[in-house]
Protein backbone atom coordinates (compact mmCIF):
# COMPACT_ATOMS: atom_id res chain seq x y z
CA UNK A 1 0.00 0.00 0.00
CA UNK A 2 0.92 3.34 -0.41
CA UNK A 3 2.61 5.32 2.10
CA UNK A 4 1.14 9.08 3.36
CA UNK A 5 3.08 11.41 1.32
CA UNK A 6 4.50 14.62 3.08
CA UNK A 7 2.41 17.83 2.67
CA UNK A 8 3.48 19.55 -0.77
CA UNK A 9 4.86 22.81 -0.19
CA UNK A 10 7.73 23.25 -3.27
CA UNK A 11 4.84 24.98 -5.39
CA UNK A 12 7.95 27.69 -5.93
CA UNK A 13 10.19 25.11 -7.58
CA UNK A 14 7.21 23.51 -9.61
CA UNK A 15 2.96 22.50 -9.40
CA UNK A 16 0.83 20.02 -9.90
CA UNK A 17 -0.96 20.86 -13.42
CA UNK A 18 -4.53 21.81 -12.91
CA UNK A 19 -6.97 19.74 -14.11
CA UNK A 20 -8.25 21.84 -16.93
CA UNK A 21 -4.81 22.25 -18.06
CA UNK A 22 -4.30 18.90 -18.65
CA UNK A 23 -7.40 18.49 -20.73
CA UNK A 24 -6.63 21.28 -22.80
CA UNK A 25 -2.73 19.32 -23.20
CA UNK A 26 -4.89 16.07 -24.09
CA UNK A 27 -6.88 17.51 -26.74
CA UNK A 28 -3.89 18.83 -28.62
CA UNK A 29 -1.91 15.00 -28.79
CA UNK A 30 -4.33 12.46 -30.83
CA UNK A 31 -5.05 11.93 -33.96
CA UNK A 32 -8.54 13.71 -33.37
CA UNK A 33 -7.16 16.38 -31.75
CA UNK A 34 -4.75 19.14 -32.79
CA UNK A 35 -1.57 17.49 -33.35
CA UNK A 36 -0.14 18.41 -36.14
CA UNK A 37 2.43 20.70 -36.53
CA UNK A 38 1.80 24.40 -36.48
CA UNK A 39 3.48 25.35 -39.20
CA UNK A 40 2.39 22.87 -41.34
CA UNK A 41 0.01 25.33 -44.07
CA UNK A 42 -1.05 22.53 -46.77
CA UNK A 43 -3.78 20.79 -44.68
CA UNK A 44 -6.21 21.44 -41.93
CA UNK A 45 -4.75 19.49 -39.46
CA UNK A 46 -1.83 21.97 -39.12
CA UNK A 47 -4.15 24.87 -39.32
CA UNK A 48 -5.82 23.62 -36.56
CA UNK A 49 -3.04 23.22 -34.63
CA UNK A 50 -2.08 26.62 -35.24
CA UNK A 51 -5.24 28.13 -33.92
CA UNK A 52 -4.38 26.08 -30.86
CA UNK A 53 -0.98 28.02 -30.55
CA UNK A 54 -2.76 31.23 -31.46
CA UNK A 55 -5.40 30.62 -28.51
CA UNK A 56 -2.91 30.30 -26.41
CA UNK A 57 -0.65 33.75 -27.65
CA UNK A 58 -4.10 35.31 -26.57
CA UNK A 59 -4.43 33.52 -23.24
CA UNK A 60 -0.94 34.56 -22.66
CA UNK A 61 -1.04 37.68 -23.48
CA UNK A 62 -4.53 38.98 -22.18
CA UNK A 63 -2.63 38.17 -18.79
CA UNK A 64 -0.56 40.32 -18.51
CA UNK A 65 -1.75 43.45 -20.57
CA UNK A 66 -0.06 43.01 -24.01
CA UNK A 67 -0.34 42.05 -27.62
CA UNK A 68 -0.04 38.21 -28.78
CA UNK A 69 1.96 39.61 -31.15
CA UNK A 70 4.79 40.39 -28.05
CA UNK A 71 4.40 37.11 -27.13
CA UNK A 72 7.33 34.30 -28.62
CA UNK A 73 7.30 30.91 -26.69
CA UNK A 74 10.29 29.42 -25.55
CA UNK A 75 10.82 26.46 -23.63
CA UNK A 76 10.72 28.05 -20.31
CA UNK A 77 12.04 31.19 -18.51
CA UNK A 78 15.62 29.68 -18.28
CA UNK A 79 15.14 30.16 -22.39
CA UNK A 80 13.40 33.22 -22.02
CA UNK A 81 15.71 35.12 -19.48
CA UNK A 82 19.12 33.66 -21.93
CA UNK A 83 17.12 35.01 -24.89
CA UNK A 84 16.47 38.17 -23.30
CA UNK A 85 19.80 39.28 -22.16
CA UNK A 86 21.76 37.27 -24.94
CA UNK A 87 19.36 38.50 -27.76
CA UNK A 88 20.10 42.25 -26.91
CA UNK A 89 23.19 42.34 -26.05
CA UNK A 90 24.03 40.21 -29.47
CA UNK A 91 21.38 42.56 -31.69
CA UNK A 92 23.41 46.07 -30.17
CA UNK A 93 26.71 44.66 -30.93
CA UNK A 94 25.83 44.03 -34.34
CA UNK A 95 24.02 47.66 -34.32
CA UNK A 96 27.54 49.01 -33.28
CA UNK A 97 26.27 49.73 -29.96
CA UNK A 98 29.27 51.18 -27.44
CA UNK A 99 27.07 50.44 -24.56
CA UNK A 100 28.55 47.44 -22.59
CA UNK A 101 27.51 47.71 -19.35
CA UNK A 102 24.42 45.55 -17.38
CA UNK A 103 22.98 46.27 -14.30
CA UNK A 104 21.06 43.05 -12.09
CA UNK A 105 21.10 42.05 -8.49
CA UNK A 106 23.32 39.53 -6.90
CA UNK A 107 20.06 37.92 -5.84
CA UNK A 108 18.69 36.99 -9.20
CA UNK A 109 17.56 33.55 -10.58
CA UNK A 110 20.53 31.47 -11.74
CA UNK A 111 19.00 31.96 -15.66
CA UNK A 112 19.65 35.96 -15.35
CA UNK A 113 23.30 35.71 -13.22
CA UNK A 114 24.82 33.39 -15.29
CA UNK A 115 23.90 34.66 -18.23
CA UNK A 116 25.40 37.68 -16.73
CA UNK A 117 28.46 36.25 -15.91
CA UNK A 118 29.20 35.11 -19.03
CA UNK A 119 29.05 38.55 -21.02
CA UNK A 120 31.56 39.75 -18.58
CA UNK A 121 34.24 37.38 -19.64
CA UNK A 122 32.51 39.27 -23.28
CA UNK A 123 33.68 42.71 -22.31
CA UNK A 124 30.95 43.30 -20.38
CA UNK A 125 30.52 44.86 -17.05
CA UNK A 126 27.89 44.02 -15.25
CA UNK A 127 27.15 46.17 -11.92
CA UNK A 128 25.17 44.31 -9.11
CA UNK A 129 23.10 46.58 -7.11
CA UNK A 130 22.96 45.19 -3.71
CA UNK A 131 19.09 45.16 -2.68
CA UNK A 132 17.57 45.75 0.80
CA UNK A 133 17.54 43.52 3.46
CA UNK A 134 13.86 42.74 2.65
CA UNK A 135 15.34 41.49 -0.63
CA UNK A 136 14.12 44.82 -2.59
CA UNK A 137 15.94 46.83 -5.18
CA UNK A 138 14.40 50.14 -5.29
CA UNK A 139 13.90 53.03 -7.84
CA UNK A 140 16.17 55.45 -5.72
CA UNK A 141 18.93 51.96 -5.74
CA UNK A 142 18.43 51.98 -9.42
CA UNK A 143 18.99 55.25 -10.03
CA UNK A 144 22.61 55.35 -7.75
CA UNK A 145 24.27 52.98 -10.14
CA UNK A 146 22.48 54.28 -13.87
CA UNK A 147 24.61 56.32 -16.62
CA UNK A 148 24.19 56.56 -20.29
CA UNK A 149 26.42 53.65 -20.72
CA UNK A 150 23.74 50.81 -19.31
CA UNK A 151 22.35 49.13 -21.98
CA UNK A 152 20.09 46.81 -19.97
CA UNK A 153 18.83 46.94 -16.85
CA UNK A 154 17.47 43.13 -15.83
CA UNK A 155 15.48 42.67 -11.70
CA UNK A 156 13.02 39.83 -11.10
CA UNK A 157 9.80 41.01 -10.31
CA UNK A 158 9.69 38.54 -7.69
CA UNK A 159 12.16 36.79 -5.90
CA UNK A 160 12.21 33.00 -6.20
CA UNK A 161 13.49 32.29 -2.69
CA UNK A 162 12.00 35.71 -0.93
CA UNK A 163 9.23 35.79 -2.59
CA UNK A 164 9.76 39.61 -2.25
CA UNK A 165 8.43 42.22 -4.86
CA UNK A 166 10.07 44.72 -7.24
CA UNK A 167 7.83 47.19 -8.09
CA UNK A 168 9.37 46.97 -11.98
CA UNK A 169 7.06 49.45 -13.18
CA UNK A 170 8.87 52.17 -11.27
CA UNK A 171 12.21 50.82 -12.07
CA UNK A 172 11.80 50.16 -15.74
CA UNK A 173 10.83 54.15 -15.94
CA UNK A 174 14.11 54.57 -14.21
CA UNK A 175 15.96 52.17 -16.66
CA UNK A 176 14.02 53.90 -20.05
CA UNK A 177 14.74 57.53 -18.64
CA UNK A 178 18.48 56.76 -18.98
CA UNK A 179 18.06 54.83 -22.31
CA UNK A 180 18.53 51.66 -21.33
CA UNK A 181 15.98 48.70 -21.46
CA UNK A 182 14.69 46.67 -19.08
CA UNK A 183 13.63 43.39 -18.12
CA UNK A 184 11.87 40.87 -15.78
CA UNK A 185 11.79 37.80 -14.82
CA UNK A 186 7.83 37.21 -13.85
CA UNK A 187 8.17 33.48 -13.26
CA UNK A 188 7.10 33.69 -9.30
CA UNK A 189 4.76 36.93 -9.58
CA UNK A 190 2.70 36.89 -12.94
CA UNK A 191 -1.10 36.32 -11.85
CA UNK A 192 -0.57 37.47 -8.51
CA UNK A 193 1.15 40.88 -8.89
CA UNK A 194 0.03 43.49 -11.63
CA UNK A 195 1.38 43.29 -14.98
CA UNK A 196 -0.02 45.80 -16.93
CA UNK A 197 3.07 45.32 -19.23
CA UNK A 198 1.57 47.48 -22.34
CA UNK A 199 1.29 50.27 -20.36
CA UNK A 200 4.37 50.29 -18.70
CA UNK A 201 8.41 51.23 -19.77
CA UNK A 202 9.22 47.43 -19.49
CA UNK A 203 10.73 46.15 -22.47
CA UNK A 204 10.80 42.57 -21.58
CA UNK A 205 9.26 39.97 -19.49
CA UNK A 206 10.01 36.24 -18.96
CA UNK A 207 7.11 34.08 -18.48
CA UNK A 208 6.76 30.78 -17.08
CA UNK A 209 4.23 27.94 -16.67
CA UNK A 210 5.27 25.39 -14.15
CA UNK A 211 4.66 27.70 -11.43
CA UNK A 212 1.32 28.39 -11.86
CA UNK A 213 -0.25 25.05 -12.27
CA UNK A 214 1.16 24.58 -15.93
CA UNK A 215 3.22 21.96 -17.49
CA UNK A 216 6.95 22.35 -17.50
CA UNK A 217 9.10 23.03 -19.93
CA UNK A 218 7.18 25.83 -21.70
CA UNK A 219 7.36 29.56 -21.19
CA UNK A 220 7.51 32.97 -22.73
CA UNK A 221 9.38 35.93 -23.18
CA UNK A 222 7.08 39.51 -23.68
CA UNK A 223 9.08 41.98 -26.21
CA UNK A 224 7.54 45.27 -25.79
CA UNK A 225 6.50 46.18 -29.24
CA UNK A 226 6.55 50.88 -29.14
CA UNK A 227 10.51 49.93 -27.44
CA UNK A 228 11.35 48.27 -30.76
CA UNK A 229 13.73 46.00 -28.74
CA UNK A 230 16.24 44.80 -31.08
CA UNK A 231 16.59 41.01 -30.41
CA UNK A 232 19.02 38.63 -32.02
CA UNK A 233 17.87 34.85 -32.13
CA UNK A 234 19.41 31.99 -30.10
CA UNK A 235 18.06 29.03 -31.26
CA UNK A 236 18.18 29.20 -35.06
CA UNK A 237 16.09 26.72 -37.37
CA UNK A 238 12.77 27.07 -39.25
CA UNK A 239 12.29 30.67 -38.72
CA UNK A 240 9.31 29.79 -36.00
CA UNK A 241 8.53 32.61 -33.32
CA UNK A 242 8.84 35.13 -36.23
CA UNK A 243 12.74 34.21 -36.48
CA UNK A 244 13.36 34.87 -32.49
CA UNK A 245 13.50 30.95 -31.64
CA UNK A 246 13.80 28.34 -34.01
CA UNK A 247 12.12 25.01 -33.75
CA UNK A 248 8.62 23.20 -33.69
CA UNK A 249 6.23 24.61 -31.55
CA UNK A 250 4.90 22.07 -28.66
CA UNK A 251 1.11 22.65 -29.26
CA UNK A 252 -0.05 20.90 -25.99
CA UNK A 253 2.59 22.64 -24.11
CA UNK A 254 1.76 25.97 -24.94
CA UNK A 255 -2.03 25.17 -25.29
CA UNK A 256 -1.19 24.03 -21.28
CA UNK A 257 0.41 27.53 -20.70
CA UNK A 258 -2.37 29.21 -21.98
CA UNK A 259 -4.96 27.23 -19.99
CA UNK A 260 -2.93 28.04 -16.97
CA UNK A 261 -2.66 31.64 -18.09
CA UNK A 262 -6.34 31.76 -18.29
CA UNK A 263 -6.70 29.96 -15.17
CA UNK A 264 -5.24 32.81 -13.53
CA UNK A 265 -6.53 35.57 -15.01
CA UNK A 266 -10.36 34.50 -13.74
CA UNK A 267 -9.20 33.31 -10.20
CA UNK A 268 -5.86 34.74 -9.46
CA UNK A 269 -7.29 37.55 -7.58
CA UNK A 270 -9.25 34.61 -5.32
CA UNK A 271 -6.47 32.50 -5.34
CA UNK A 272 -4.11 35.32 -4.13
CA UNK A 273 -6.33 36.24 -1.25
CA UNK A 274 -6.84 32.27 -0.23
CA UNK A 275 -3.18 31.86 -0.06
CA UNK A 276 -2.52 35.18 1.62
CA UNK A 277 -4.68 33.74 4.22
CA UNK A 278 -2.47 30.45 4.02
CA UNK A 279 0.42 32.79 4.64
CA UNK A 280 -1.18 34.61 7.52
CA UNK A 281 -1.41 31.20 9.67
CA UNK A 282 2.06 30.08 8.25
CA UNK A 283 3.57 33.02 10.14
CA UNK A 284 0.93 33.10 12.91
CA UNK A 285 1.80 29.27 13.49
CA UNK A 286 5.52 29.69 13.02
CA UNK A 287 6.34 32.86 15.27
CA UNK A 288 5.53 30.79 18.27
CA UNK A 289 8.44 29.00 17.14
CA UNK A 290 11.72 29.58 19.48
CA UNK A 291 14.49 31.49 17.49
CA UNK A 292 11.86 31.44 14.02
CA UNK A 293 12.76 34.67 11.89
CA UNK A 294 10.66 35.44 8.93
CA UNK A 295 13.03 36.52 5.81
CA UNK A 296 11.92 39.19 2.93
CA UNK A 297 8.71 41.42 3.14
CA UNK A 298 5.90 41.34 4.81
CA UNK A 299 4.57 44.33 3.08
CA UNK A 300 5.09 43.16 -0.59
CA UNK A 301 5.40 39.68 -1.51
CA UNK A 302 3.41 37.50 -3.26
CA UNK A 303 0.90 34.96 -1.49
CA UNK A 304 2.79 31.73 -1.64
CA UNK A 305 6.12 31.98 -0.99
CA UNK A 306 7.42 31.79 3.01
CA UNK A 307 11.32 32.13 3.47
CA UNK A 308 11.94 31.73 7.69
CA UNK A 309 15.28 30.29 9.36
CA UNK A 310 15.99 29.17 12.56
CA UNK A 311 18.21 30.36 15.05
CA UNK A 312 20.90 28.70 16.80
CA UNK A 313 20.29 25.26 15.10
CA UNK A 314 22.17 22.97 12.76
CA UNK A 315 21.11 23.90 9.43
CA UNK A 316 22.45 20.72 7.67
CA UNK A 317 19.93 18.48 9.84
CA UNK A 318 16.98 20.22 9.52
CA UNK A 319 15.63 18.57 6.35
CA UNK A 320 16.65 15.62 7.01
CA UNK A 321 14.90 15.81 10.53
CA UNK A 322 11.88 17.16 9.44
CA UNK A 323 9.94 14.35 7.78
CA UNK A 324 6.32 15.34 7.04
CA UNK A 325 7.07 18.53 4.67
CA UNK A 326 8.37 18.31 1.35
CA UNK A 327 9.99 21.88 0.78
CA UNK A 328 12.92 23.49 -0.26
CA UNK A 329 15.91 24.93 1.55
CA UNK A 330 17.06 27.51 -0.83
CA UNK A 331 16.98 27.47 -4.07
CA UNK A 332 15.50 24.11 -6.17
CA UNK A 333 18.96 24.63 -8.02
CA UNK A 334 21.19 24.81 -5.41
CA UNK A 335 19.77 22.76 -2.53
CA UNK A 336 22.07 19.54 -3.74
CA UNK A 337 24.95 21.58 -1.97
CA UNK A 338 24.83 22.23 1.40
CA UNK A 339 26.35 25.73 0.99
CA UNK A 340 24.41 28.29 2.08
CA UNK A 341 21.78 29.86 -0.37
CA UNK A 342 23.49 33.10 -1.99
CA UNK A 343 19.93 34.68 -1.91
CA UNK A 344 19.85 34.71 2.07
CA UNK A 345 23.35 35.95 2.39
CA UNK A 346 22.71 38.37 -0.49
CA UNK A 347 20.10 40.23 1.98
CA UNK A 348 22.34 39.86 5.18
CA UNK A 349 21.85 36.05 6.82
CA UNK A 350 25.04 34.78 8.13
CA UNK A 351 25.67 31.56 6.67
CA UNK A 352 24.87 29.32 9.69
CA UNK A 353 21.11 31.17 9.91
CA UNK A 354 20.82 30.82 6.05
CA UNK A 355 21.70 27.21 6.11
CA UNK A 356 18.52 26.96 8.53
CA UNK A 357 16.41 28.04 6.55
CA UNK A 358 13.42 26.75 4.67
CA UNK A 359 11.44 28.14 1.71
CA UNK A 360 8.10 26.73 2.13
CA UNK A 361 5.49 28.08 -0.89
CA UNK A 362 1.79 26.80 -1.45
CA UNK A 363 -0.65 27.33 -4.04
CA UNK A 364 -4.01 26.46 -5.78
CA UNK A 365 -4.42 22.62 -4.01
CA UNK A 366 -3.38 23.44 -0.54
CA UNK A 367 -5.40 23.50 2.36
CA UNK A 368 -5.65 25.11 5.41
CA UNK A 369 -5.21 21.63 7.03
CA UNK A 370 -1.62 21.03 5.38
CA UNK A 371 -0.40 24.69 7.11
CA UNK A 372 -1.21 23.13 10.07
CA UNK A 373 0.24 20.01 10.04
CA UNK A 374 2.97 21.34 8.18
CA UNK A 375 3.46 24.21 11.13
CA UNK A 376 3.27 21.14 13.58
CA UNK A 377 6.04 19.19 11.78
CA UNK A 378 8.21 22.07 11.94
CA UNK A 379 8.32 22.90 15.58
CA UNK A 380 8.53 19.21 16.52
CA UNK A 381 11.67 19.23 13.92
CA UNK A 382 13.43 22.35 15.52
CA UNK A 383 12.71 21.42 19.47
CA UNK A 384 14.35 18.11 18.68
CA UNK A 385 17.15 19.61 16.74
CA UNK A 386 17.49 22.45 20.08
CA UNK A 387 17.31 19.06 22.37
C1 LIG B 1 11.53 28.63 -11.80
C2 LIG B 1 12.19 29.87 -12.20
C3 LIG B 1 12.95 29.93 -13.36
C4 LIG B 1 13.22 28.73 -14.22
O1 LIG B 1 12.07 28.42 -14.93
P1 LIG B 1 12.06 27.28 -16.07
O2 LIG B 1 10.74 27.51 -16.73
O3 LIG B 1 12.13 25.99 -15.34
O4 LIG B 1 13.20 27.49 -16.95
C5 LIG B 1 13.50 31.15 -13.71
N1 LIG B 1 13.30 32.24 -12.95
C6 LIG B 1 12.59 32.21 -11.82
C7 LIG B 1 12.40 33.46 -11.02
C8 LIG B 1 12.02 31.02 -11.40
O5 LIG B 1 11.32 31.00 -10.27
Amino acid sequence: MSVKRPVYLDYAAATPSDQRVIEEMISCMSIDGAFANPHAKDHVYGWEAAEAVETARDRVAALIGASPLEIYFTSGATEANNLAIFGLAEALEAQGSQKKRLVTSPIEHKAVLEACEKLSHQGYEITYIKPDHEGIVTAEMLKDVMDDDVFLVTLAQANSVLGSVNDVHKLAKVARSYGAFFHTDTAQSAGYVKTDFDSSDVSMATLTSEKICGPKGVGALYVQRAQKVPLEAQILGGGQEKGLRGGTVPTHQVAGMGKAFEIMRHQGDEDAKRMNALRDKFIKGLSAVEGCVINGSSEHHVPGILSVSFKGIDGSKLMPTLSGVACSTGSACSSADLKPSYILTGIGLDDALARASLRLSWGRFTKEQEIDEAVSAIAKAVKALRA
